[in-house]
């Protein structure tokens, strides 16, 4: 794949033609695999036909999304404000598309880092400023840290608060925490609780941190990437969020568990006075013209993070909701955690897998259960187990680390994915397990991940 599509710089165009058919032969068939039905690795969506359409009509009218007064602005307004409403947020609330969650926290925690330290920062920057501190659950995203970074508060200011086993955030641990960083100077200025935690699938107790951060006067923000769209899923799963809707602010995405294509995230943010203030520069050539002319419009999406030329990003989200609804989406992601359920269930009866931690939403974690092997062995048995895996095109299914043993962890954000799919993968993985461990199966199975279904 790679010396198909080089580039070779002198070379002379080789036309439009030459071009299309080098796409559909040479760079159509080398995705990564992710819009098929047995792709449960790391946590990626799996891509909509509305979304293949509604590119396909953004290209054409080539949107510059900063501002101004034209059709792509309304779309990504239309879009923010249903995010806002189905997640529970007020109509008032303000937001952004951008790339994707990483991108999203740096906006949000932009606004928190403003409200905590005054305007003035814009000019000043934060030297010479009380030391911030930030307070994350153990097992949080590395985008949090690196949003901190960015943001010049450093990335030793996140402080990371046990959990309660498969529970949420510690809250008498963040109580303590928070106290003592007030006793040696610091300024605690926000609680990030997530919907969703990348390993275990996890969610805080949105309630308990948006009470605490009242009482404490501190930003409350959430991280849900994938989880907050729990939200639109049958009980008993949905009550998960339960709080959210209380942020002060939410990063997620609707590349993986809206199932729209790459990309695409979400800040939305309550103050939206606050929002504007944070970012708003315009120089006298963008100037604001009058309301009904292309140059009309306000306000301009440019204010409200980092980027003046935008895509519309916004069509194939529309497109999405639009064609399939509230309800349609909110069952597929039902539908993602019954099959999750499933999965742990098959893995609690194997007798060559066992789970390594009770299946909360999306992610099932396991490993191969073998006696008298050390974890050092259990951890190299895994990671070869799930390069098999995909190597033989049954199933993508990723690892991470937990208790220090490398696991085999299945991510299910996939509307494609039905419950068949999760017992053959099982199976999939019992078999290859086997065989790693040299056990007798006489039976074999082609692989069938990359033929077309
Ligand atoms: C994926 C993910 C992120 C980062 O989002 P991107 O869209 O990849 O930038 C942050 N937090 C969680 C919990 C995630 O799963």
């Amino acid at each position: 794949m790679a010396a198909a599509c080089v580039l070779p710089p002198d070379a002379p165009g080789a036309g439009f033609e030459e071009m299309t058919r080098e796409l559909s032969d040479r760079i159509l068939p080398h995705g990564s695999g992710n819009t098929h039905p047995r792709f449960f690795g790391w946590v990626q969506g799996s891509g909509l036909p509305t979304g293949l359409l509604a590119e396909m009509v953004a290209a054409t009218m080539n949107s510059s999304c900063g501002g101004r007064d034209h059709g792509a602005i309304h779309v990504e307004r239309a879009v923010i404000r249903w995010c806002a409403e189905v997640l529970g947020m007020p109509a008032s609330t303000s937001g952004i598309l951008v790339t994707g969650t990483s991108q999203a926290t740096v906006i949000a925690l932009a606004v928190a880092r403003q409200k905590a330290l005054g305007p003035e920062i814009r000019a000043e920057g934060i030297q010479r400023r009380p030391r911030l501190t930030a307070y994350a659950a153990e097992g949080s995203h590395h985008c949090l840290s690196r949003a901190l970074e960015l943001l010049g508060i450093g990335s030793e200011a996140l402080r990371l608060i046990p959990r309660k086993g498969n529970a949420g955030m510690d809250m008498t641990a963040l109580a303590e925490r928070v106290a003592a960083d007030r006793a040696a100077g610091k300024q605690p200025f926000c609680v990030i609780g997530t919907a969703g935690s990348v390993e275990l699938g996890i969610f805080d107790d949105f309630q308990a941190i948006a009470d605490f951060c009242r009482r404490q006067q501190l930003w409350f923000h959430v991280d849900g990437a994938f989880g907050a769209w729990v939200k639109l899923a049958a009980e008993p799963w949905s009550s998960l969020t339960h709080g959210m809707e209380q942020a002060d602010s939410i990063s997620l995405d609707m590349h993986k568990w809206l199932f729209v294509q790459y990309d695409c995230g979400l800040a939305l943010i309550r103050d939206a006075a606050l929002h504007r203030a944070t970012f708003a520069t315009r120089p006298s050539y963008l100037a604001s013209q009058e309301q009904g002319t292309l140059g009309g419009g306000e306000p301009w999406f440019c204010d409200y993070g980092i980027d003046l030329s935008r895509s519309f990003r916004a069509l194939k989200v529309w497109a999405t909701i639009r064609a399939y609804g509230r309800q349609r989406l909110g069952a597929a992601i039902t539908a993602n955690l019954q099959q999750t359920a499933e999965m742990g269930r098959l893995i609690e009866r194997s007798e060559i897998l066992e789970l390594m931690a009770p299946v909360v939403s999306n992610l099932c974690c396991f490993s191969v259960r073998a006696a008298g092997l050390n974890t050092a062995a259990l951890s190299q048995l895994n990671r070869i187990l799930a390069g098999r895996l995909q190597v033989s095109g049954e199933a993508v299914i990723s690892t991470c680390q937990i208790n220090g043993r490398e696991v085999l962890r299945a991510a299910i954000t996939n509307h494609r994915t039905r419950l068949e799919d999760i017992a053959f993968t099982v199976e999939a993985l019992e078999r290859a397990a086997r065989h790693l461990l040299g056990a007798r199966d006489a039976e074999t199975t082609p692989g069938k991940f990359l033929t077309p279904a």
